[in-house]
């Protein structure tokens, strides 16, 4: 049992930490710590972790910018991997960047050289490998519009290329969802614009979520994908014409059916749905995840039974 102990120090990566809080590396700041935590700085980092856990047949989850999960209150049993390469390049139209970039820095970055196509994601927390694995997208965008190919560790520890298409994005999905690929670097191919135009525009957007969107209390973003309009019953889908939005295809946003069923406010404990965003459900100081997914499922049945509509959840449940 000891010697167990021994080898498994050994041979996790070197600046492993044990017992680790995962609420702060969270934008909802809620979880429970992870048996072993360790920063990858490299895309080497990040692969040779992942060999050591595997050979250790040890659990591990790949955490990023921590804004589209939700940690359970046990923790994580295993080693989290927190992404944290940060190298990029730009030359001409093309963007080179590791996983671990945050979107707003390449928003910023782009934008400053005057080139278009990623602008949508002004404000959008996070960082490339996860912005890549959701498809991530707003305001008309999506990240998939602006990649070119993107190199990912497979389930047998192979470096591979993907390109655009065989991605397989769709809304807020991709093979590396679908199949658990970690993304290790992107490339993006942008255009030439105008620079005051981009600026302003991820500007704009910055602003919008800043007045829109529950940003004064912890959360993890839309905790529901919009809603498809085809699944929608004939009647309902002409009762709701007018709340029907394209981004990026014609859907009912969650937000609203969420209203329309009065729930915004509620609260469980000291996690509530948003009163500004009611698709968010915010941590309004120490919650917990239980109060979190009990809300979750209490807004999904009361929306199933109004609307005949099953949300599908957005954030990642980590545990
Ligand atoms: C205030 C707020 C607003 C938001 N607005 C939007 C929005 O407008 N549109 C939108 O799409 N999303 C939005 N989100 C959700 C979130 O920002 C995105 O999903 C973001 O892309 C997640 O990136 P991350 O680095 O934080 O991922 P994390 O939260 O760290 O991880 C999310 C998932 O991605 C996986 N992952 C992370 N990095 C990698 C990698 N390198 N390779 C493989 N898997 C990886 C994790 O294992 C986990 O399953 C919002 C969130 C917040 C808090």
């Amino acid at each position: 049992m000891y010697m167990g102990y021994i080898y498994m120090d050994i041979a996790l990566p070197l600046g492993t930490r044990r017992n680790v809080s995962l609420a702060p590396y969270t934008t909802f700041k809620i979880g429970g710590t992870a048996k072993y935590f360790y920063i990858a700085r490299s895309t080497k980092d990040i692969v040779d972790a992942v060999a050591q856990a595997k050979s250790l047949k040890l659990p591990f989850f790949v955490l990023a910018g921590g804004s589209n999960v939700l940690v359970s209150d046990k923790g994580f049993n295993g080693l989290v991997i927190k992404v944290q390469n940060t190298a990029y390049t730009i030359s001409k139209t093309n963007v080179h960047a590791d996983a671990g970039v945050s979107m707003e820095t390449l928003v910023k970055k782009t934008g400053s050289k005057g080139l278009s196509g990623l602008q949508w994601a002004g404000g959008l927390p996070g960082s490339v490998g996860g912005a890549v694995r959701g498809n991530a997208g707003a305001f008309g965008g999506e990240i998939k519009d602006s990649i070119v190919s993107i190199r990912v560790l497979n389930a047998k520890g192979n470096i591979v290329t993907l390109i655009q298409k065989q991605c397989k994005f769709s809304y807020r999905d991709s093979l590396i969802k679908k199949n658990n690929l970690i993304v290790l670097s992107c490339i993006f191919k942008l255009e030439k614009g105008n620079k005051r135009i981009i600026q302003a525009t991820a500007k704009d957007h910055r602003e919008y979520r800043k007045e829109r969107h529950p940003l004064e209390y912890p959360n993890a973003g839309s905790v529901f994908k919009n809603c498809d309009v085809k699944k929608f019953s004939k009647k309902l889908q002409e009762e709701l014409q007018d709340v029907i939005k394209v981004d990026p295809f014609p859907v009912v946003p969650t937000a609203y059916l969420i209203s329309q069923a009065k729930l915004k406010g509620l609260r469980v404990g000291k996690a509530q749905v948003s009163k500004k965003h009611p698709n968010y459900i915010v941590n309004k100081g120490g919650a917990t995840a239980k109060d979190v997914l009990h809300i979750a499922k209490k807004v999904k049945n009361i929306i199933k039974k109004k609307f005949s509509i099953n949300l599908e959840q957005e954030i990642q449940f980590v545990e």
